[in-house]
């Protein structure tokens, strides 16, 4: 961008004493990924566009649901009607809102597998996830890259976030219960108000904004009340006996099973691998009418519905799985669909 249209946009930001020039050309400097692209994920990450903050790569696994609509600014009725991945959609719009940063979208699920390499090259990680275990992964994560964070969490009326930097103070897996186990298979429904998410990513984009600009940033808990309309600021110490940051066990992030079934972290969602390294040419597909409810994006993900069965497949054969309780019925609807698509001469081994 031109200096000049650069000043123009950021002005009402350059003439902050905190930001100036000198801050909003570190901005554009700043990378930051956004881990999951729900309501507070996509809330942060526009917020973030917004102010210029110049490579944003968000993740994701889920297509868009009507029942996001409530809570997540971002989307709209079409993107669900759709059925857009989250990640596609969120990426898409943070580039018509400005389109002077650099945003990049992965659509699969974030795991003791990819986290290393998705956070390796950015200043700040975003916690947009809505699970605990996912939480646990990013954390031991951040602290064996020495990374900084931003956890979000929201519930019903009430939500909490936390600026971490484990090298200092308490890390996440302080915050947790010592008897928190790995759990799987979890679908809980929980309800979540709009107001909540508004207020605690405000106050997690605050945090995010005031590290790349390296101004002090507050390290309390930041614990917010939407019925009562109260924030409070807890300080934590760090737990002496924390298995991630004080011992260096790092649990989640050690689990690499290498199953080729699996549930996604922290969620009901299947994730099937495929046998041997293989490529997904999709372009093949969109000349075959024969294939069942199918879409494309941009030749890296297909969406595939069968009945109320949703399925999310990789260009390199991982698929996500939704709405299927058995393992033995995922593995036989994966390979199908990969018989399929090897029958359209779609599939190419490496
Ligand atoms: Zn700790």
């Amino acid at each position: 961008m031109e200096l000049a249209s650069f000043v123009e946009r950021y002005s009402r930001q350059i003439i902050l004493r905190e930001i100036g020039v000198k801050g909003q050309t570190k901005l554009f400097k700043s990378r930051v990924i956004v881990i999951g692209c729900g309501a507070t994920g996509t809330a942060v990450a526009e917020l973030l566009a917004r102010a210029g903050v110049g490579f944003i790569r968000v993740v994701d696994r889920d297509v868009v649901e009507l029942s996001n609509l409530h809570r997540t600014h971002l989307f709209r009725e079409s993107d669900a009607l759709e059925n857009l991945p989250k990640a596609y959609s969120c990426a898409k719009r943070l580039r018509e809102i400005n389109s002077s940063i650099s945003v990049e979208y992965i659509v699969d699920s974030v795991s003791a597998d990819n986290i290393e390499k998705l956070i390796s090259d950015v200043d700040l990680v975003i916690d947009g996830s809505d699970n605990i275990e996912t939480r646990l992964l990013i954390n031991e994560a951040c602290i064996v890259l020495n990374k900084h964070w931003i956890m979000m969490g929201v519930e019903r009326w009430y939500g909490m976030t936390k600026f971490i930097n484990a090298s200092k103070g308490a890390c996440y897996q302080c915050l947790v219960s010592r008897r928190y186990r790995r759990r799987e298979n979890v679908c809980e429904v929980i309800g979540v108000s709009n107001a909540i998410v508004s207020l605690v990513t405000s106050i997690a984009s605050t945090l995010a904004l005031k590290y790349l600009l390296e101004l002090p940033v507050e390290e309390d808990l930041f614990v917010v009340d939407a019925l009562d309309l109260t924030i409070s600021k807890i300080k934590l110490n760090r737990n002496p006996e924390c298995p991630a940051c004080v011992k260096k066990e790092f649990i989640f992030l050690n689990k690499r099973e290498g199953e080729r079934i699996r549930y996604a972290c922290g969620s009901n969602i299947i994730e099937v691998f495929p046998e041997k390294i293989l490529k997904i040419d999709f372009s093949k597909l969109r000349e075959n009418n024969s294939f069942r409810y199918i879409k494309v994006f941009d030749d890296k993900v297909a969406y595939i519905k069968i009945g109320d069965i949703d399925i999310m497949l990789l260009d390199n054969g991982k698929a996500l799985i939704r709405n299927i309780r058995e393992f033995s019925k995922s593995e036989d609807l994966y390979n199908n669909i990969l018989k399929e698509l090897n029958n359209l001469g779609a599939i190419y081994y490496l």
